[in-house]
């Protein structure tokens, strides 16, 4: 098995959205923002390939939202998911499994394509897309809260290819992959554990976007139950600790992988790394 990171680009959030009730004086110390109060973030995906099989968890935003949606969201960065496919030599018709954690745009927008005026089709033609059951229902039936980064052209054209495979409990989706559910960011987000060179490679998404948000209480304010959260992020934190688990970072703009370690503080980083030294 070979894992390798797929790097989308990166978008600019607000900091206080991303940091929840810790004020700015203190999480500024952990991750920077700009003069607009807007931080950067990656939206770096993972390609896991064994033999034939080769699987996607999540795929960046895409490449079909009109210039008033993105100008919300700061694009930046020289990658995009298609350059760094073929720096690999792969393109989208490789893929057979897209794996999305769960339908934020920034997570699952590069599933789809546009091919004409309200026109969408999947952009990974051979692939099945697994989704958490839970997951597909809440975001096709969307709350007040969560609608803006629901979209429904990165969502519904999925069923209508008839890609689309509902995951409806935790456990292995291929020889070597498991996934578990936690829902404190939204309903059934869908975290996959990757057995790799030895070790277990955690794709954490939205569970764990940066390693500015290991301590506790650091839980973004778009998370729908940050109380659940904060429960999830405890014993996920138990289990990445007690199995030396490799926490690989999503949406940190400058850190790749992490391991976790307790101190009298609580959990904190106990080393950072790139994915290419495991
Ligand atoms: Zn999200």
């Amino acid at each position: 098995m070979q894992l390798h990171k797929i790097e989308t680009g990166n978008l600019k959030l607000d900091g206080g959205a991303m940091f929840g009730v810790v004020p700015k004086t203190i999480w500024e110390k952990s991750y920077p923002a700009d003069e607009n109060n807007l931080c950067n973030w990656s939206m770096r995906c993972l390609l896991v390939v064994d033999g034939d099989r080769k699987i996607l968890i999540d795929n960046g935003i895409g490449d079909k939202q009109d210039e008033k949606f993105l100008k919300h969201y700061h694009l930046n960065g020289d990658d995009s998911l298609d350059k760094s496919l073929s720096a690999l030599g792969y393109s989208r018709d490789d893929i057979t499994d897209m794996v999305l954690t769960h339908l934020h745009f920034d997570h699952c927008g590069g599933s789809i394509i546009k091919t004409g005026e309200d026109q969408f089709e999947t952009a990974f033609k051979n692939a099945t897309y697994w989704i958490s059951k839970d997951q597909w229902e809440w975001a096709i039936n969307p709350n007040h809260r969560e609608k803006a980064s629901f979209l429904k052209e990165n969502i519904l054209p999925i069923e209508a290819s008839g890609q689309l495979k509902l995951v409806e409990n935790e456990g292995e989706l291929f020889p070597g992959f498991h996934v578990k559910f936690y829902s404190g960011h939204t309903d059934g987000q869908m975290i996959p554990f990757v057995n790799y060179n030895g070790k277990t490679i955690v794709f954490t998404a939205d569970l764990l976007p940066s390693i500015a948000h290991v301590p506790i209480p650091y839980v973004m304010a778009y998370d729908t139950q940050p109380l659940l959260t904060l429960k999830e992020k405890e014993a996920f934190f138990k289990e990445v600790i007690e199995n030396e688990f490799v926490i690989f970072l999503e949406h940190d703009l400058y850190n790749e992988c992490c391991t976790l370690e307790y101190t009298e503080k609580g959990p904190r980083v106990k080393e950072t790394f790139k994915l290419e030294t495991i």
